[in-house]
């Protein structure tokens, strides 16, 4: 059960059928344009979403909103460098700030940053330095213990061949990968390749602790180690991360870069400084430091980590017993349903994914994410069809803290109703979209009739 017990409630919304219908049509089909206020259950993203703790909301009281120096800044940079042990500490106001601003510090042209999988927002940081990104996954469609492995031989093969690697990045968890675990001897490896030959081992540590929690369920060897120790085993194994706090963070905003590195690190904070702000506040208020800080010492708590993996499991049980062919493992943040398998009938370029998607929301309101073709995939130039994405699923992430076993239980009824009806959906095709992260913004246009839904 929750490890916890609600002291403040927000009221969420039920919109009619008509008004869902609606809703869809005036965001051009497209769930990121669809207004919070006419969604029931949201679970688009685990990023920023958490409900904060009584203390995280008390601690808000006290941050200290000095520009330079910050009494704030001092408690944030002591938790981080106790979970690190990395010394120099950079906060920022969220991930991709962090990725901007570290990878244009460390990547020149020529370059290539090589990853178990660059999340979209990295590769994007990492492209604008001007450096190739290469992702090395070791199993797609994973159903491996340690499914966000790097692939080490793939690895070795990069590191003998012509390019210049500048960086090894492992995305813990590996978020686009299904949100599974890196083990720790996969990283240890990893080290010891890099090392010898002046290559910066980076984390990705936006899903630190719920890595860590999965290494101690997975893997024997570290079944008998506190959660603070498997995170300071891996940071060790580190010369530096960057994260985004709007997950393990536990708060509604933040970012972090830590290094070990000196002279990396005052690069960066020249850079913070043009772009973020001070380097006590990197674009964050007092009350937010205030309140990671606070976070960042609950979430590495072994009964919020259990709940939050048991409840992962125990809804992916709901969503296969609804009729959804789901992923397993499953991870912390999130589940998967692939939405290839529940709808055969719709090729790659008509977005299976997305048509899973919008039929959630207008079969009852919920909101999860798309991650197929729309996401992964790319226009033709030619103008042709897109190019298919390698896989076609759908996210149910898992805000933290803040939905029963009631709400997801009202989640799996509303799948039944879709997968009883999986035939009859339709895809979609897009009729406008950006040159880049194009599925933020996108406008569709369905191919077929709407599937009716009852209430
Ligand atoms: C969310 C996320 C980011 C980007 O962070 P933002 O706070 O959204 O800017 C980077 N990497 C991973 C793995 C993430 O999940």
């Amino acid at each position: 059960m929750e490890p916890f017990r609600i002291k403040s409630v927000e009221p969420i919304p039920f919109p009619t059928a008509a008004q869902r219908r609606n809703s869809l049509a005036q965001a051009g089909f497209n769930l990121f344009r669809v207004p919070a206020r006419q969604v029931t259950v949201d679970l688009l993203t685990d990023s920023g979403t958490a409900a904060m703790s009584a203390a995280q909301w008390s601690a808000v009281f006290s941050g200290d909103e000095s520009y330079a120096g910050a009494r704030s800044y001092e408690g944030f940079e002591a938790v981080v460098r106790e979970l690190t042990g990395m010394p120099e500490v950079i906060p920022v106001h969220q991930g991709r700030a962090a990725e901007r601003i570290l990878f244009g510090a460390l990547l020149r042209p020529g370059e290539i940053s090589v990853a178990n999988t660059h999340f979209d927002t990295t590769a994007a940081s990492v492209t604008a330095a001007g450096a190739p990104c290469v992702d090395l996954p070791c199993c797609v469609d994973s159903t491996d213990e340690f499914g966000g492995n790097i692939d080490l031989e793939g690895l070795e093969r990069v590191l003998r061949g012509p390019e210049r690697v500048r960086c090894v990045v492992l995305t813990v968890t590996d978020n686009a990968g299904g949100g599974q675990p890196v083990s720790p001897a996969n990283l240890a490896e990893v080290r010891r390749l890099c090392a010898p030959r002046g290559i910066t081992v980076l984390l990705d540590a936006s899903r630190f602790a719920e890595n860590a929690y999965l290494v101690t369920r997975r893997d024997p060897e570290w079944a008998r180690t506190s959660i603070p120790d498997v995170v300071r085993a891996m940071f060790d194994l580190a010369d530096g991360c960057f994260a985004s706090l709007k997950k393990d963070g536990l708060a509604n905003t933040g970012g972090l870069i830590a290094l070990r590195d000196t002279a990396l690190a005052r690069d960066c904070r020249d850079r913070l400084i043009e772009v973020e702000g001070f380097p006590t506040y990197g674009g964050l208020a007092g009350r937010d430091l205030e309140a990671l800080t606070q976070g960042l010492r609950e979430v590495v708590d072994p009964r919020y980590l259990e709940y939050r993996a048991e409840s992962a499991s125990w809804f992916a049980g709901q969503l296969e017993a609804a009729g959804f062919p789901v992923l397993r493992p499953t991870g912390c943040h999130a589940v998967y349903v692939d939405a290839a398998a529940l709808l055969p009938h719709i090729p790659a370029a008509e977005l299976p994914a997305t048509a899973l998607a919008n039929a959630l929301y207008l079969a009852g309101a919920v909101r999860v994410t798309d991650l197929g073709t729309l996401v992964f995939g790319g226009p033709d130039p030619e103008g042709g069809p897109d190019r298919p994405a390698p896989r076609e699923w759908v996210r149910f992430a898992l805000p933290r803290r803040v939905y029963t076993r009631n709400h997801l239980e009202y989640v799996a009824g509303i799948a039944a109703q879709v997968a009883a009806k999986a035939t009859a959906l339709s895809g979609y095709r897009i009729l406008e979209q950006a040159r880049t992260l194009r599925h933020f913004t996108a406008v569709l246009a369905p191919l077929g009739e709407p599937v009716p839904f009852e209430h």
